[in-house]
């Protein structure tokens, strides 16, 4: 093994047709970085909704993809973005040359069949979205559809899980304090740096080394968070840059391109987050 152990789904999966598209069959490579799988199967016994909080690109999304697998459940992800609505989640009548027909969205997919349905930046969309969530993530577990006169009440297997970086959160876009208080919380972070360099080495295919100093520039562009940088470079910004000088990219340019220029467009900050780099190799 990879020095960590595996774990075979353990329920077989009883998998509505609908749902077929989005179940996972092979296991996700996802290395635990405290209790959080003990917590997200306390949490789904009881179908609770979970929040996982922290910075982009820091393993959330992995997270829940291993999670839906090692529960056996098909996995429904939506992004949010700041155009979406209430119909993008729930669905809407489209014209078709038979006439009006109704098409569930993507939340009532997973409602009505028993999927985990994943919000992404769930803050990103329109207000209204979270009058659709509010009835699935309290006793009555229920997904009112306004278009079609419906209740539906939400299958045994439904579990909304979102995520939410509290980073990026302004007074006048953030969730509010009901919803949040919905939730049962999983904080995320940047992996510790021996972890951190396992997860690169594993997913970019460096070698020990190069995984070790691409941590260590991570840390010293998350230093300089607050000063000019939004966010330091993620796990993700250091995988890149690691795939890039795998595939024969000298270093520098690798990081250049994997992590500087893609993290800010301000050419001050280009040049410190360089220079405190350079320091790094
Ligand atoms: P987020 O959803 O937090 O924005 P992702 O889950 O997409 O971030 O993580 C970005 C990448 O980092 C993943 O594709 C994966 O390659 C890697 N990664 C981060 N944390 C882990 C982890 N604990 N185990 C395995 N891979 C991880």
């Amino acid at each position: 093994g990879e020095g960590w152990s595996y774990t075979i789904a353990e329920t077989p999966m009883l998998i509505a047709p609908d749902l077929a598209a989005y179940r996972i069959d092979a296991e996700p490579y996802y290395r635990p970085v405290g209790d959080e799988i003990t917590v997200f199967e306390a949490a789904w016994k009881h179908r609770l909704p979970v929040m996982l909080k922290g910075p982009t690109g820091c393993g959330k999304t992995r997270f829940v993809e291993y999670m839906a697998w090692r529960l056996g459940r098909p996995l429904i992800t939506v992004a949010a973005h700041e155009d979406m609505t209430a119909a993008d989640l729930a669905g809407r009548f489209l014209l078709t040359p038979e006439g009006t027909v109704w098409h569930d969205g993507p939340l009532t997919l997973a409602v009505r069949h028993g999927a985990i349905c994943y919000l992404d930046e769930i803050v990103e969309a329109r207000q209204d979205t979270t009058v659709v969530i509010h009835p699935l993530t309290d006793a009555r577990r229920m997904l009112p559809l306004e278009k079609r006169n419906e209740l539906i009440p939400a299958h045994p297997d439904f579990q909304l899980v979102i995520s939410y970086n509290p980073g990026y959160q302004s007074a006048v876009k953030d969730l509010k304090e009901s919803t949040k208080q919905r939730f049962v919380a999983i904080d995320f972070d940047y992996p510790a740096p021996a972890l951190e360099a396992e997860i690169v080495m594993r997913e970019a295919g460096t070698d020990p080394a190069l995984a070790r100093t691409l941590v260590a520039i991570a840390a010293c562009s998350r230093n300089l968070k607050g000063q000019g940088l939004d966010e330091g470079a993620s796990t993700r910004m250091l995988i890149h840059a690691g795939r890039l000088a795998a595939g024969g990219v000298p270093l520098e340019a690798a990081v250049h391109a994997g992590i500087v220029l893609p993290i800010t467009d301000d050419a001050d900050v280009r040049q410190a987050l360089g220079s405190a780099i350079s320091a790094c190799f």
